[in-house]
């Protein structure tokens, strides 16, 4: 079954994982043995043919970088600056793919009508470039609301404005605070360039001033329940209604510790915790229930987003294992419309409301 993944960091992965996408994933993770530097080094399960060979025709693509305060220890930039000059070399390596004949940019309904029919026409896809619609996951790197402009011009479609720990437009997971002055022209810029509102990281203070200011498209790419694993980066009930009273489409994410609760970092296992795709759909199937329908749920797998199988369901050796979602799907009452829609058609409708 045709499928979209609305996550994946592909772009980090080249330029600070230092992974060609285009080899086997063998060759990826035979070149890490022994490399400490990232947490997922030799696990890695995203790489072109993987994706091919799964089916997943379209994915959205992010571009990140955060800026960090001097009094703050993530990883990050010192200056926007540099943070905006690290999205322009991620953007380099997608056009670069383009080129290669690997990738084809995603921008409006002509582009990807065309580009579902020709991944669709019967023919081998072990060619064909694979569809990618650009997001920025967390705005910290726009140096000024006025960089937007240039963004959307060489083809930027969502913003996620916060990620982790405080930002300069948003406040992200595990901070607080909302999107003051700045956050707001950025949202009254995202509207006015029809720009998507990637809802995921958001903390709720942010969350809930972004959905008072922000009237234009939102979905939330990679996000799980807090009703099942309890933590600030998942949705509450009351944020997803608000979510589906919009008309949002939620990616599930497939990083384990989102999955299932009581996750250890470095000590559990996807089989020590017994984390299947079946858990994924236990918040897929939380948030179904809340909305009495299938049309919110659909898939942003995060499964290159700096964990690989150490981190991923047991049941995903390469990011081409979401495949099996359709018959676990199926084995869960969901019926073949439902699992369509959530493997691609809930993005599709989406996509289409949001350019038409
Ligand atoms: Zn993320």
């Amino acid at each position: 079954m045709f499928i979209i993944d609305a996550h994946l960091d592909l772009a980090m992965n080249a330029m600070e994982w230092n992974r060609d996408y285009r080899t086997p994933i063998d060759v990826i993770r035979a070149r890490e043995q022994g490399m400490t530097d990232k947490p997922d080094r030799g696990n890695s399960v995203v790489c072109f043919p993987e994706l091919r060979k799964g089916n997943i025709g379209l994915v959205v693509a992010t571009q990140i970088a955060r800026y960090v305060a001097p009094d703050n220890s993530l990883p990050g930039w010192h200056s926007p600056e540099q943070a905006w000059a690290q999205t322009q070399a991620q953007l380099a390596w997608y056009k670069a793919m383009e080129e290669a004949g690997e990738l084809v940019q995603i921008t409006d309904l002509a582009s990807l009508d065309k580009h579902v029919a020709w991944w669709n026409d019967g023919t081998p896809n072990d060619k064909k470039p694979i569809g990618y619609i650009l997001s920025l996951e967390g705005a910290d790197s726009l140096v000024t609301v006025q960089h937007l402009e240039r963004a959307h011009a060489y083809g930027l479609r969502a913003v996620g404005p916060g990620h982790y720990g405080p930002g300069r437009y948003a406040q992200g997971t595990n901070a607080t605070g909302g999107i003051g002055n700045a956050g707001r022209a950025l949202l009254a810029e995202m509207e006015r360039l029809n720009i998507i509102l990637d809802a995921t990281h958001l903390c709720d203070d942010s969350f809930w001033e972004a959905m008072d200011h922000f009237h234009g498209r939102v979905w939330a790419s990679h996000n799980n329940t807090r009703a099942l694993v309890d933590h600030n980066r998942q949705f509450s009930d009351e944020q997803l209604r608000e979510l589906i009273r919009r008309g949002a489409v939620i990616g599930g994410v497939m990083d384990t510790w989102m999955m299932v609760p009581e996750w250890i970092r470095n000590v559990s296992t996807p089989l020590s915790m017994d984390c299947g795709l079946e858990k994924l759909i236990d918040h897929m199937d939380h948030i179904c229930q809340i909305a009495g329908n299938a049309d919110h749920i659909a898939i942003g797998s995060d499964l290159d987003g700096a964990f690989g199988r150490e981190q991923s369901p047991y049941d995903i050796e390469t990011i081409a294992d979401l495949q099996k979602l359709p018959a676990l799907l199926a084995k869960r009452g969901y019926s073949q419309a439902d699992i369509e829609k959530i493997l691609h058609g809930n993005w599709l409708r989406f996509l289409r409301h949001a350019w038409k």
